[in-house]
């Protein structure tokens, strides 16, 4: 893929580790692609982050076609730096794009661009431990209709956050309230795409949750409320009488990378693990039987979180993590392997080469517009 570059000529400096948090802050440069009819997908281009032209008419902002992926790069002591698991992001997106009816692409084509901004923009990659660049690649309708149907023309963005820890209070292990009213997915919905629908189907929850002094929610199935799906944002494992449990991917739940990675460590490590429906009856049964050993979230914002506390109509199911617990080494593991101290066996990480793309500096100069207009590739047609 020949990507067109224009470097910008206002860097801006990056805040210090301490003061990062997450997704607050942006790296200079930007990927944009466009999708026409006439032309599919054309015009790949690295350019400064800075903000779209919108018609209030465009159709992402009525009907919420859009998807997004999320993804990090990590830096050495030596300065390399690291995508872990790009090519698995890649086919998801692909997927979520598949099931929001918007054009497919080559997942190795995005992550050839993804190199190309990542190595543009290294020095956003920050070096201390805990930190790392958040990747975003997003894709969304650029067509400015009222109809309701799929869009004709799309934009695909990818933007880059440096970031410090997701939680601001680290990996303290958090209290979760049990939610029985609302859902975020059902069967035949869009649980499995990573779109924006979902988050918007959960942010209330979250935050009536958070007015009761609750970190997050824990989500059951849409029907009946009975089966255990996601925490939060995050998929979810329970160690009972140690036993590794996650419920299956049956379209309501995401098909978490860090899932998998925590699922191939297990299958690595030989321990007792099950891919099964857990319902919330065996989780309060385990607790009062004192085999409720672990509960934790898994997701690449906060790679694995532990889970102090369920709360249940009314019921604090309190874990009490042991020493050695299987969360412990799962984060030790998989943070290990992202920053390079752990040997990369199972080939997660993509190595950033220096002038990763064979089009920089090529004369493939790019002049930018004066905004990034979206549709503008319409218009002009
Ligand atoms: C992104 C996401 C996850 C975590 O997926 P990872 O690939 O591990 O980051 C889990 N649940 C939902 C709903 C998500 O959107």
């Amino acid at each position: 893929m020949q990507i067109a570059t224009h470097r910008t000529t206002q860097p801006k400096t990056m805040p210090d580790a301490g003061a990062l948090g997450f997704g607050k802050h942006f790296a200079d440069h930007m990927f944009l692609m466009d999708h026409s009819p006439e032309s599919g997908w054309h015009s790949p281009r690295i350019a400064p982050h800075k903000p779209f032209l919108l018609d209030p008419a465009n159709l992402t902002l009525h009907y919420g076609q859009s998807i997004f992926e999320g993804l990090k790069a990590f830096t050495r002591p030596d300065g390399s730096v690291y995508i872990f698991r790009l090519l698995d992001h890649m086919d998801r997106f692909v997927r979520s794009a598949e099931r929001l009816g918007m054009p497919l692409f080559h997942p190795s084509d995005v992550a050839e661009a993804i190199e190309a901004l990542v190595d543009i923009d290294r020095t956003w990659v920050p070096k201390q431990r805990g930190t790392a660049l958040y990747i975003r690649p997003t894709l969304i309708a650029a067509d400015n209709v009222l109809g309701v149907r799929p869009a004709d023309h799309y934009l695909m963005y990818v933007i880059c956050s440096p970031v410090g820890s997701y939680y601001s209070k680290g990996t303290a292990p958090t209290r979760i309230y049990v939610e029985e009213t609302y859902s975020r997915a059902s069967l035949g919905g869009l649980g499995e795409a990573k779109t924006a629908a979902n988050y918007a189907a959960s942010l209330l929850a979250a935050e009536e949750s958070k007015a009761k002094g609750f970190d997050q929610v824990l989500w059951l199935d849409a029907k009946e409320h009975r089966f255990v799906e996601e925490v939060g944002t995050m998929n979810i494992f329970f160690v009972i009488d140690d036993i590794l449990i996650t419920p299956p991917l049956d379209g309501t739940i995401l098909d978490g990378i860090t899932r998998r990675t925590v699922i191939d460590l297990a299958r690595q490590w030989h321990l007792h693990f099950q891919e099964r429906p857990v319902t919330m009856d065996e989780v309060v049964e385990a607790s009062r039987a004192g085999t409720l050993q672990e509960v934790f979230g898994s997701g690449t914002a906060a790679t694995i979180s532990p889970v102090g506390e369920l709360n249940y109509k009314g019921e604090a199911l309190v874990i009490n993590e042991r020493p050695n617990s299987i969360r412990q080494r799962m984060y030790d593991t998989i943070t290990g392997i992202q920053y390079g101290e752990v040997p990369d066996t199972h080939n997660w990480l993509t190595r950033v080469e220096p002038h990763a793309t064979t089009t920089n500096g090529n004369g493939h100069d790019y002049a930018p517009p004066e905004a990034n207009e979206v549709g503008m590739m319409r218009e002009k047609a």
